[in-house]
């Protein structure tokens, strides 16, 4: 498809992405501002939904309702660094099981902190 309808180059346009087989909204977005430096959307992988679910940024568990909330609170230049950021931090720290809240730096300001510390 790539070489039949875009000669042969990745399309940079979220809308052409979103064409091909196999590309939703994550991977277009990664793609874009990743390949492009085109930051078209919110990435919401697995550590995004969660992290922005105990960060009370969304409450939803829909990945394309969760990047409408977090496009809505956040500026658009910042959409995929928080992606960035937040995925490192929910492999290191905010793990899904175990959130290891003893020692994370937004234990201040995190409104799921008191549901894990003991
Ligand atoms: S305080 Fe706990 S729940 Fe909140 S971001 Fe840190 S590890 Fe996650």
């Amino acid at each position: 498809m790539i070489m039949r309808d875009f000669g042969g180059e990745v399309p940079s346009e979220m809308e052409q992405l979103l064409k091909l087989p196999g590309v939703a909204r994550k991977t277009a977005n990664v793609v874009s501002a990743h390949a492009f430096g085109n930051i078209q959307g919110v990435t919401v992988d697995t550590h995004v939904k969660r992290l922005s679910n105990r960060w009370k940024l969304t409450k939803s568990d829909n990945p394309i309702q969760i990047e409408r909330d977090l496009m809505a609170l956040l500026p658009q230049p910042e959409w995929e660094k928080y992606s960035i950021r937040t995925i490192y931090h929910g492999r290191a720290v905010c793990k899904a099981r175990k959130p290891q809240c003893d020692v994370c730096q937004l234990v201040q300001f995190c409104p799921s902190a008191k549901e894990y510390l003991n």
